[in-house]
């Protein structure tokens, strides 16, 4: 649809992507006095898994996942988002479905409306085209265009960060909340104590496994439940990348020569005998609430990956912010990428938001369509940046993706990896609390901090 954006005398900022997190940002822009220009390539070119020209349409489940904003980090997202005056939580609101303590929509109801919405703004103008590169006379331009970014802006985006930093598949590897491991029976070590650039030769943890444990991991492996890939996405293993259930399908001791080789790796407690494996956990981010399972990205489906991986000895506790996968995705490395704000520090014009800057999930990626919005918004109307409280979900989240995650550098899947909303991203609680009554603390936190954030800082917020 064609029409003049109500004159403000301010440029437009434009914004490339129609989805979750383009719909949020180009709202947001709007209701902070900012023309916005939304240009989406749907229904004149299409992605493999889209099937109307709706804005915001869900492409796979109806669900918003838990609306508890007392013990859940995305029902936290929800309560910020909505006190954030969020248009995809107000639609979603409306269009709510019964699904017990789960914010599900109605798929069609919700993307009709959000159409509807961005349709009857004033200042969004929406051009129905496909962007191959953002014009050189576009000073703000947002970048929503989702895991399935169309081609030839992908190839744009490629050549103006660099070979490696835009990844078409992500490459999983489950994430431990570090406080669930049982140090035990698990040690600190790096293999043979090398301390690296940034280590002190004991940055891993190490589970170590028997042989007839090991036996017992790997016919799990080849026996469990795994998840297919869809046609579109075509089999992107890559030597390097493989998901352990294939590397155990190639030969019952490959394991133990990849991610799980014991070799350069003595507990100091039990120097002997030598564990048959070890599966090593790494730090993931900076906060250091959060270890990742180094190689372990996998296709096995997800209550299969919980039952199995709490076989491994230190994990028979384990609590998981982040589950194994491997999708075809397009995501940029963020953390070494975009400044605080989501733009792109070589080029300050152009800023990401949405599921391309590493974050995973509708909710999530409209979480940061709103801040990109925000953030666009107010260097337009020459305010100052305020960012929100790290304690806060958005802040936890724009943290994870601008700065938060340790790259390393070993070989294999580059280490930023897309990630929902979860509490390991958050500052932890200055006393140790029980880990139910530490959830209702983190939340606590975070509505106070967000509500003082708003007040404080953001003249156009709550409406
Ligand atoms: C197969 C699949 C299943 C998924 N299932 C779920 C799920 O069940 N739950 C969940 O929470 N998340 C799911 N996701 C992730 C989900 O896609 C994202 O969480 C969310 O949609 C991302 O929001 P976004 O705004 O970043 O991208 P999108 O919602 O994909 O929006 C991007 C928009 O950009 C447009 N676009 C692309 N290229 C261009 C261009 N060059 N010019 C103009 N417009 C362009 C697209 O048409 C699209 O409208 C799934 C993803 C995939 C691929």
């Amino acid at each position: 649809m064609m029409r003049a954006p109500r004159s403000t005398g301010l440029k437009p900022v434009h914004v490339v992507g129609g989805g979750l997190a383009g719909s949020e940002a180009a709202w947001q822009i709007a209701r902070h006095g900012v023309p916005a220009v939304l240009h989406e390539m749907r229904p004149g070119r299409s992605t493999a898994v889209h099937k109307s020209g709706q804005f915001a349409e869900l492409v796979c489940s109806n669900s918003f996942r838990s609306d508890d904003a007392e013990g859940s980090a995305i029902g936290l997202l929800h309560a910020e988002m909505r006190r954030l005056g969020s248009l995809v939580m107000r639609v979603a609101d409306t269009h709510k479905l019964p699904a017990g303590g789960a914010l599900a929509v109605d798929r069609d109801g919700f993307a009709a409306a959000i159409t509807a919405a961005i349709e009857g703004e004033p200042l969004i103008d929406i051009r129905r085209e496909e962007i191959s590169a953002p014009q050189l006379d576009w000073d703000s331009v947002i970048i929503a265009t989702g895991p399935l970014t169309s081609p030839p802006l992908a190839e744009t985006i490629r050549a103006l960060t660099g070979e490696d930093a835009l990844a078409f598949f992500d490459a999983i590897a489950p994430i431990v909340h570090r406080d669930s491991i049982d140090f035990g029976v698990t040690w600190f070590q790096s293999r043979y104590d090398k301390s690296g650039p940034a280590g002190s030769g004991a940055d891993y943890i190490n589970c170590p496994l028997t042989r007839p444990q090991y036996e017992i991991f790997v016919d799990a492996l080849l026996a469990a439940e795994k998840i297919a890939f869809h046609e579109f996405e075509a089999t992107p293993y890559f030597d390097g990348c493989l998901p352990i259930e294939v590397m155990a399908e190639r030969g019952r001791e490959t394991l133990r020569h990849g991610p799980m080789k014991p070799f350069g790796l003595t507990d100091p407690r039990r120097p002997s005998p030598k564990p048959y494996a070890v599966v090593q956990l790494r730090q993931d981010n900076k906060l250091a609430t959060l270890f990742n399972i180094v190689g372990f990205q996998t296709k096995l489906k997800h209550g299969e990956q919980v039952r199995i991986f709490r076989m491994i000895p230190g994990l028979a506790n384990a609590e998981f912010a982040r589950l194994g996968g491997l999708h075809r995705n397009t995501f940029l490395n963020s953390p070494k990428l975009l400044d605080d704000t989501l733009r792109l520090k070589a080029i300050p014009r152009l800023r990401f938001a949405g599921q391309i800057t590493g974050c995973e999930g509708y909710v999530e990626s409209a979480a940061i369509g709103l801040l990109a919005g925000r953030f666009a918004a107010a260097e337009r109307r020459g305010e100052p940046q305020r960012l929100p409280p790290s304690t806060t979900a958005h802040g936890a989240l724009l943290g994870h993706i601008t700065g938060g995650h340790i790259e390393t550098t070993d070989s294999g899947p580059r280490s930023f990896q897309p990630m929902n909303i979860n509490f390991g991203l958050f500052p932890p609680l200055a006393s140790g609390t029980g880990r139910d009554g530490k959830k209702q603390a983190l939340c606590a936190r975070a509505l106070a901090d967000v509500e003082a954030w708003i007040t404080a800082a953001v003249p156009h917020a709550a409406e």
